[in-house]
């Protein structure tokens, strides 16, 4: 997903899929392969063989195993050494709605070694509570709290946070919240966004590669950025439910199948988001 979507936004994209599944997870089965260490190790090395080691910017996202994450570890730290100013978005998916889908083992992986070389980092609500439970052995539970989580990641070194949806709103919305520091100052915000009355499969990877694109197309204009990327979030999901509905047929039940992101048919709202704010000055 997120290389055809980097693709409409002019960027040139490798991908390596650390896993090639029949289908998404969300169904009730799924076949593939998973990508190990070693598999990994070997790609990174046919880059470094042939010079093609020299990126603008990672994107990680889903890790399974913490061998797996050790080795993303060392591939950040060797393109950093490439090219020291290569923006790593790190999302750290780990779980949702309170329940961990990754070992447990891959927390401290994340916290220690990971974090400290993300530039953005895109928590959902459930990951950020893993690090608040830390600082006070609380869950977010305010805005106040999401605000010391997000210092927390900024202690150590991540100078973009943002927190892709929590429930600090009323109950048909959700908030988004950001903190983002540049030349030594501090940018925070917090936006309101309408809550579908589904759960979709694949939002937390569209956001992310999103907010790459945009925090490079808008120079680190985290308020820009943010709000692009929700913009084209909501046209997406919105047409996807609108299309499910109409697809299962009258107040029908819909299904996974029927909600898969109605990506290509919005290739308008990727390209050109509507912007809620004024024109940045010029
Ligand atoms: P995933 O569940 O795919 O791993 P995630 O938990 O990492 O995703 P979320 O924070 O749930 O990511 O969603 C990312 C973005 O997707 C949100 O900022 C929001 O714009 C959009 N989104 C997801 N679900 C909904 C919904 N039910 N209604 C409105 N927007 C949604
Ligand atoms: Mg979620
Ligand atoms: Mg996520």
């Amino acid at each position: 997903m997120n290389i055809e979507l980097s693709l409409v936004l002019g960027f040139e994209v490798d991908t390596i899929n650390s896993v090639q599944f029949s289908n998404h997870t969300g169904y009730q089965h799924f076949k593939g392969q998973v990508l190990n260490d070693t598999q990994l190790g070997d790609l990174l090395e046919g880059l470094v063989s042939n010079g093609l080691d020299c990126y603008t910017h990672l994107l990680t996202g889903y890790i399974g195993s913490p061998s797996f994450l050790h080795k993303v570890k060392s591939v950040v730290q060797h393109l950093k050494t490439i090219n020291p100013n290569l923006i790593y978005v790190c999302d750290p998916v780990m779980g949702d709605n309170g329940k961990m889908y990754v070992p447990a083992e891959l927390l401290p992986v994340y916290q220690e070694e990971i974090v400290p070389l993300a530039d953005i980092i895109t928590p959902n609500q459930y990951e950020a509570d893993l690090s608040v439970r830390l600082l006070s052995g609380q869950k977010i539970a305010s805005k106040e709290d999401a605000g010391a989580v997000m210092e927390w990641f900024h202690g150590r070194g991540v100078k973009t946070v943002v927190l892709s949806s929590t429930d600090l709103g009323a109950e048909e919305e959700l908030v988004v919240l950001a903190s983002s520091i540049s030349n030594g100052t501090k940018d925070k915000f917090n936006t309101h966004i309408p809550r579908l009355p589904v759960n979709f499969t694949g939002t937390g990877d569209l956001f992310a590669a999103l907010l790459l694109a945009w925090t490079h197309r808008t120079n680190s204009d985290i308020k820009r950025s943010v709000e692009a990327t929700l913009s084209t979030m909501q046209a997406i999901l919105q047409r996807t439910l609108t299309e499910a509905r109409r697809e299962a047929g009258d107040g029908k039940p819909l299904t996974v199948r029927h909600l898969e992101l109605k990506l290509v048919q919005s290739l308008e709202d990727i390209r050109n988001p509507v912007s809620r704010l004024p024109p940045p000055p010029s």
